[in-house]
């Protein structure tokens, strides 16, 4: 047995919590188990700015504001001690800045190309062979709510009878995976971007269970990536049999560039900037678009809002 293979059959071993389940399709479905409502709106085109800051669905019904204000801001934009690492940052970023990061996702603007998938992928070394991506993207009918028979694998984009619905992770300002690391190797930055340390990982995939949104992947083998693609600027070694997932591109994002997949989005459908900015692109369009967030009836404030 290879070192590597005794590593993923140690770190594989370790025991599930009960009632975890693994697998893509049943981590799919986990996901999509209550998107359905919000989902539903942006299909239909109507998108209640109630969404995005009441805790429960009978409660959004009632509001009809366009846009969300400082009312609801403020808490976010306030600093968070509780869930700050309590020890160094990670090594390949410089420290968080006074910004409180965010991004708005526009559904009507995105053709589904896949650009961003593939801009993250290059960007944060992830592996190869590794069989996940940070970044997927939904595609579903038109004018329908059907995230259970959403495709992942589609093959032609841009599909005028189509819609698309990229998610990752949210960066929860109250994130429920970050609670659920028994060895503090996760954590929310003052600035709002939720880390991992790979090298305080155990493996033990908590985290992977308490997030509501599926958006960490446990890497089973040592992430490839070809040599002359290697970004020297994000780990690839330290990935190795550990949970990893999308990071607001923090080796970029903290020295004045944009994440990788706005950037290679050509079509506008990703924003991403400081909240606490009034003047921001993404401020602006929370005060005047109509947005909603997935699943934020379980309170876990996510920071990727949509607009359609
Ligand atoms: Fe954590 Fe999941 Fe929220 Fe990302 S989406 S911050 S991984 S709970
Ligand atoms: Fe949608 Fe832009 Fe991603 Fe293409 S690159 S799938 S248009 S968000």
């Amino acid at each position: 047995m290879t070192e590597d293979n005794k590593l993923v059959r140690d770190k594989a071993e370790a025991p599930l919590p009960e009632g975890a389940t693994q697998g893509v399709t049943l981590s799919r479905r986990r996901f999509l188990e209550g998107v359905g409502a919000a989902a539903g709106l942006l299909a239909a085109g109507v998108v209640p700015a109630a969404l995005t800051s009441l805790p429960g669905p009978a409660a959004a019904a009632e509001t009809t504001s366009p846009s969300i204000g400082g009312d609801i801001l403020d808490p976010i934009l306030e600093e968070d001690d509780a869930l700050r690492y309590p020890g160094k940052p990670v090594y390949y970023a410089d420290p968080a800045g006074k910004q409180k990061w965010a991004m708005v996702i526009d559904t009507k603007a995105c053709i589904g190309c896949r650009r961003c998938v593939y801009a993250c992928v290059k960007e944060n070394n992830i592996g190869r062979d590794s069989g996940f991506t940070y970044i997927q993207v939904l595609q579903m009918e038109r004018g329908t709510i059907e995230l259970e028979t959403s495709e992942l694998d589609y093959e032609e984009a841009g599909r005028p009878d189509k819609w698309y619905m990229p998610v990752q992770c949210m960066q929860c300002a109250e994130p429920p995976c970050v609670y659920g690391c028994p060895v503090k190797a996760t954590w929310k930055e003052p600035d709002g971007i939720v880390l991992i340390d790979y090298n305080k990982c155990i493996s033990c995939r908590n985290c992977m269970i308490t997030c509501p949104y599926d958006a960490r992947h446990f890497n089973w083998i040592r992430p490839t990536v070809p040599k002359n693609e290697i970004n020297p600027d994000v780990p690839l070694e330290e990935k190795a049999f550990v949970v990893e997932k999308c990071t607001f591109c923090v080796q970029r994002t903290r020295n004045g560039k944009t994440t990788a997949c706005v950037e290679a989005c050509p079509v506008g459908a990703r924003t991403f900037g400081d909240l606490s900015d009034p003047n921001s692109d993404v401020s602006i369009l929370l005060k005047t678009r109509r947005v909603i967030r997935l699943k934020e009836e379980l309170g876990t404030e996510p920071m990727i809002w949509y607009v359609g």
